[in-house]
């Protein structure tokens, strides 16, 4: 299978769906991730511009790590994502169309932030306009997918429907997210935030919800015609 994670800023996958993205790649699929903020304001001392490009490292080095194909950009900088901007929505349709997913995990509607609530309505947007050819990019249409939702920031709001067991990948999850340093160190020094901790207590919580060690949990959209009858987590 071929599968797409879309995310707002470059280090939303790892939180969200890391362990997964692990186990898929270790079960012989592919994985594509794509970001669509380009992450310029996550810091109070380092200026955006020179943000965005070590972000921008900091998300290839992450996905390299986590076995990921590619990872996509769409360089929106934070604060301004919007799925009223029919730009964003085309280079989403793009990046989908060019993967050709089996399926797409994004952010949960209700998630913490709007630029996160944003990504999930254009993802929903896209991956459902995709299937119409008349609306171009350069790639051609694609069909519509199955999507799934990943846990919100703190699990809060969300009520999970599939579990994924990630206990023998909890390792390289956090790995992954420690690879966003700029993130990572900066919460520490400043804010003594222990993110990598806040991360790793989440996909606890999740595994005793479910009898693992380690877990992440998922929704789906029910909307026609996104239903399967498969189990297509890992
Ligand atoms: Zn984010």
């Amino acid at each position: 299978m071929k599968v797409l994670a879309i995310g707002c800023h470059p280090d939303d996958l790892e939180i969200g769906c890391g362990g997964t993205l692990a186990r898929y790649v270790d079960n012989g699929h592919e994985v594509y991730m794509c970001y669509i903020a380009n992450g310029d304001k996550g810091h109070a001392v380092i200026k955006p511009e020179k943000l965005k490009k070590i972000r921008e490292r900091e998300a290839y080095e992450s996905a390299k790590l986590l076995g990921a194909n590619k990872v996509f950009s769409i360089d929106i900088p934070d604060l301004l994502v919007k799925a009223s901007k029919e730009d964003i929505v085309l280079k989403v349709m793009e990046v989908i169309r060019a993967v050709n997913p089996d399926l797409i995990i994004t952010h949960d509607p209700d998630d913490y932030m709007e630029d996160h609530r944003q990504t999930s309505q254009i993802v929903f947007d896209a991956s459902f306009s995709v299937s119409v050819p008349h609306y171009e990019t350069q790639s051609k249409a694609t069909s519509v997918v199955p999507l799934y939702y990943m846990d919100t920031l703190a699990g809060i709001n969300f009520q999970p429907e599939e579990y994924v067991d990630i206990t023998k990948y909890i390792d390289k999850k956090l790995a992954a997210l420690d690879k966003h340093e700029s993130q990572i160190k900066w919460m520490s020094d400043h804010d003594k935030i222990d993110f990598l901790d806040f991360v790793k207590t989440v996909s606890k919580f999740r595994g005793l919800q479910c009898n693992v060690t380690y877990a992440e949990a998922f929704r789906s959209c029910h909307t026609w015609p996104r239903g399967t009858t498969k189990r297509l987590l890992p």
